[in-house]
């Protein structure tokens, strides 16, 4: 018995979110008393293996293969499902990327099983030892949590930027296994000729440090460059609600909330948002938080560490000047 992650990696570099449900796991695996397996699919993918043993797991199993290069559904799905079958966790999670969304629900299935996707609270029933999987629902107004008592492995999605990434151990050590992916070429019905990056100047503020975030209070597209002079001037990056980036005056990259991102940064600074649940569920866990809004009765303006009550087109000018004389 075990709890795994399927640790995900693009071109050899471990995704974010693999290490953070590794401290997850960790968590987890400690309560059920089981050891902790990280999965690692790829091709000559082994150097990053210990990078997993480092950040908690136990054993590191290795499905490599030249058909494994690229991420395909019918590649990964095969050699995934087909270690699962024979080794029967009791619990798979895989971090809710673009990838893990494909590859989670066809491998539940392959595996005639449950999946919760969307997760943001993981634990342990302390009677039944079931995972309780906790995640919004109905529009975010309330949340749910969903157990899978008959069928095995019990198994999540998480979105990134949910869990804290564990701080990494260097004296762990742990078992690396390297293990034939018993695939072929023609079980892959997808071809991938050539990988295109996006040329479009995309933000990760998933992994800012501070964010200063705009709502519809903002007003208009050129309110965003406010916002971006203070994000700049604090090395961070421009977040928003989802009203702003409806309106158009920015990309939905930006986008914090249940339909957004999940951030957790040391700053977030909320600018004429009002705090709506979906938005809250997106950067609650920030470690502090200043909102500046009109309405003192915003519901943002109570889970914030420091509320400021006025216009933002007042205080934040203010504010830039400040800073600005601080820096010279
Ligand atoms: P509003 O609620 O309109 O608030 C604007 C605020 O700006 C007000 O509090 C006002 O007092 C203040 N204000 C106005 N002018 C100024 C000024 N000059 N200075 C200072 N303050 C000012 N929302 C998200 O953000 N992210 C999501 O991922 C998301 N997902 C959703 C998923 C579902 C299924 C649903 C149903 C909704 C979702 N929403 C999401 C929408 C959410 O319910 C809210 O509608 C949205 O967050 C509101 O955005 P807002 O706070 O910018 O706008």
């Amino acid at each position: 018995m075990s709890v795994w992650v399927i640790a995900e990696q693009r071109e050899g570099t471990l995704q974010k979110v693999s290490l953070e449900l590794l401290g997850k796991g960790r968590q987890i695996a400690d309560k059920l008393e089981e050891k902790l397996v990280a999965v690692l699919a790829g091709y000559e993918v082994e150097k990053i293996a210990d990078t997993l043993i480092k950040h908690g797991a136990d054993e590191v199993i290795i499905l490599d293969h030249i058909l494994l290069k690229n991420y395909t559904t019918d590649g990964y799905t095969k050699a995934i499902a087909q270690i699962a079958m024979e080794r029967k966790p009791e619990i798979i999670f895989i971090g809710a990327t673009n990838i893990g969304r494909d590859l989670g629900p066809r491998l539940a299935a392959r595996l005639k099983t449950g999946l919760t996707a969307d997760c943001t609270g993981l634990d342990i029933d302390e009677n039944t030892k079931n995972l309780l999987m906790t995640r919004p629902a109905f529009g975010g107004n309330l949340m749910a949590t969903i157990e899978c008592p008959n069928h095995r492995p019990q198994m999540a999605t998480v979105r990134p930027g949910v869990f804290a990434v564990p701080c990494a151990d260097d004296r762990r050590k742990g078992k690396i296994e390297k293990v034939a992916a018993q695939i072929k070429e023609s079980d892959i019905r997808t071809v991938v000729e050539k990988i295109v990056k996006s040329l479009e100047d995309k933000v990760d503020i998933t992994e800012a440090k501070v964010i200063v975030s705009g709502g519809r209070g903002v007003g208009n597209e050129e309110g965003f460059a406010l916002l971006k002079e203070l994000a700049h001037l604090l090395g961070g990056v421009v977040g928003a609600s989802r009203a702003a980036v409806d309106a158009g005056w920015i990309g939905k990259d930006h986008q914090v909330g249940q339909t957004g991102k999940t951030v957790r940064p040391n700053l977030y600074i909320a600018c004429g948002i009002s705090g709506a649940i979906q938005h809250l569920a997106g950067m609650q866990e920030s470690d502090f938080i200043i909102a500046i809004n009109k309405d003192e009765t915003a519901p943002i303006m109570s889970i914030a560490d420091v509320a400021l009550v006025g216009d933002l087109y007042k205080i934040l000018p203010e504010l830039i000047n400040e800073i600005k004389g601080y820096k010279d």
